[in-house]
């Protein structure tokens, strides 16, 4: 809870930072309510975020004036409320199993990492994984998948480089029946620079998924790298396009400033958000609680 507290701590303090002179002004006037809401958006809450933050603060009378504590105590109880109704963890509860869990998102934005931190998550709640190499446009991802399945403990498959990752998906839910494995997490290609490529490959992916199982995949959870801001928008407008997403997962929220723009993605697009991101280790994935993130955004 303290490492979630002291990841958003950047992401408060610039909120701080942008709010700093609008404390203790004597009367809420438009023109407080017009700054306050630039600092909001500022801070990446996105638009729609401030415009009711404005409408909440507008509409409160401060007996104590516009006091720093009253301020962040309205604008953590406006972020909880869009918060609470994306929070969703990501069960197991498929059946027949396995549960398949395609995991999308552009190349670097920790999808290999959030890949291992599930299987790990997984793995103590007593299900049984499997991992797909699907992403086999890049040798240094298969190589860095078995090196984390090795490091949870958990088996994969994989095949050669450029090889077909609708075959290696194939495999998996064969292999993952065949054994009772609870769920089976594939890794994909990130590749936007060719949307057309990608969509055809998740396209053949789950075409071969279906023959297998008609409710497969039943996840397809999009990784999120909450340091590149409201690039992570656009991400999700393309993924929801190209790759039919069902959940979020924003990651790096440990040290960024830019953690507004998690509350702006819960805002836009009101998918699910199964869990953040706050480091680079196998224990660094945490339930998405709205209550304490909204708090330690708010700061
Ligand atoms: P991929 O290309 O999408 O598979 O991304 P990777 O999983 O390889 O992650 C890219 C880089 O981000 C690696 O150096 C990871 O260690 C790092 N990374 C992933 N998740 C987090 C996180 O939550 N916090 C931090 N600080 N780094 C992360």
């Amino acid at each position: 809870l303290d490492r979630l507290q002291a990841g958003f701590r950047k992401t408060s303090e610039r909120l701080g930072d942008n709010l700093t002179g609008l404390f203790n002004r004597a009367a809420l006037d438009e023109q407080t309510l017009d700054e306050i809401e630039e600092a909001l958006i500022a801070s990446d809450l996105g638009p729609a975020t401030a415009g009711r933050i404005r409408v909440r603060l507008a509409g409160e009378t401060f007996p104590l004036g516009l006091t720093e504590t009253a301020v962040r105590e309205i604008v953590a109880e406006e972020i909880e409320k869009i918060l609470a109704p994306v929070a969703q963890p990501l069960e197991i509860d498929a059946f027949p199993r396995p549960q398949v869990i395609l995991i999308v998102g552009v190349n670097g934005s920790g999808k290999t990492t959030t890949i291992a931190k599930l299987g790990h998550l997984f793995l103590e709640q007593d299900y049984g994984v499997l991992l797909a190499a699907g992403d086999t446009f890049r040798a240094a991802a298969i190589g860095q998948l078995k090196v984390w399945a090795d490091r949870i403990g958990v088996p994969i498959i994989s095949g050669p480089e450029g090889g077909d990752s609708s075959a290696i998906v194939f495999d998996g839910v064969k292999k993952a029946t065949a054994e009772g494995i609870d769920t089976l997490i594939v890794d994909t290609a990130g590749r936007l620079q060719n949307k057309k490529d990608l969509m055809d490959e998740l396209a053949k992916i789950r075409r071969v998924l279906g023959r297998l199982n008609p409710a497969a995949p039943h996840d397809v959870v999009l990784v999120l790298d909450a340091t590149t801001g409201q690039n992570a928008l656009s991400q999700i407008e393309v993924f929801k396009e190209v790759a039919g997403v069902t959940g979020l997962i924003m990651t790096k929220l440990d040290g960024t400033a830019r953690g507004g723009v998690l509350v702006a993605a819960a805002e836009r697009y009101g998918l699910p958000i199964h869990a953040i991101g706050i480091g680079e280790g196998m224990n660094d994935l945490r339930p998405f609680d709205p209550r304490v993130t909204a708090r330690a955004i708010a700061g």
